[in-house]
């Protein structure tokens, strides 16, 4: 079930978001090479909680950590750990989800680790600029598969691709509500967008083909050809004839 928000729960997510944002503000000084996954998780959690919010993911579907943190050929849900330390040149994807008073924000960003290579470069900018292309569809009227259609092609134009079995979603009182907002789809169809909906959109894009695989840790999502991925993503509140971003610091 698709559920509005009133004025007062859109500015509750505005807080959970703003949460979010300032974890990835954060981000932006933390990411280095040598640092461990397992500490960017750490420091996630403790600007989380120094602000009054709670981690969604922790616990959620038995996620053991705090936030997600995937590294170069990992697509989402990686498993931060003690043993995964950052190398000049990689890429590391953060997941981070806030829970403010019951209400969730959500937004995922690609960091680049040193100095990386151009087409790795490009492969965050391409992803990057897919997630405004699919938002410029989030207006009342629209469909759910015009934002999913606009990602696709936007992303297959710079041929890299994104996997059809990770989507983004509905966000509230849950991190994931409906409707479901894939990457992939057909202008026209879908679930009708209208004011007050809240959806996280999240374009998942890899270098290479759009066919993965989950680690045997139960949790990480790799490329099958072991090409290197991006993900970005914010939460939004559909407006009168827009949208407002929600994860942001300010
Ligand atoms: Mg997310
Ligand atoms: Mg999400």
């Amino acid at each position: 079930m698709i559920s509005i928000k009133s004025d007062r729960e859109i500015e509750l997510m505005k807080e959970a978001g703003r949460i979010v944002g300032l974890v990835h503000k954060e981000m932006k000084n933390v990411v280095r090479p040598g640092i461990s996954t397992w500490e960017i998780d750490k420091i996630c959690e403790e600007v989380i909680r120094a602000n009054g919010g709670t981690p969604s993911f922790k616990g959620l579907y038995g996620f053991p950590n705090a936030v997600c943190v995937s590294v170069n050929e990992k697509l989402v849900h990686g498993i931060p750990s003690k043993k995964e330390i950052l190398k000049d040149g990689d890429i590391v994807s953060i997941d981070v989800g806030a829970c403010y008073k019951g209400y969730h924000g959500d937004s995922a960003w690609s960091y680049a680790v040193g100095n990386v290579d151009e087409k790795v470069l490009e492969l965050m900018k391409v992803t990057e600029e897919a997630l405004f292309v699919g938002l410029e569809q989030v207006k009342p009227g629209n469909r759910v598969g015009d934002v999913s259609h606009a990602i696709q092609t936007y992303v297959e134009s710079h041929g890299f691709s994104t996997p059809i079995e990770y989507t983004g979603h509905g966000i509230g009182r849950s991190v994931h509500e409906d409707p479901s907002v894939p990457n992939v789809g057909n202008p026209g169809k879908g679930e009708l967008l209208k004011k007050g909906m809240c959806i996280a959109v999240e374009p998942m894009v890899f270098m290479g083909k759009p066919h993965c695989r989950t680690l045997s840790d139960g949790w990480g999502v790799v490329s099958r050809d072991h090409s290197w991925a991006a993900h970005y993503e914010h939460s939004v509140a559909i407006t009168d004839d827009g949208y407002i971003i929600l994860t942001k610091e300010d």
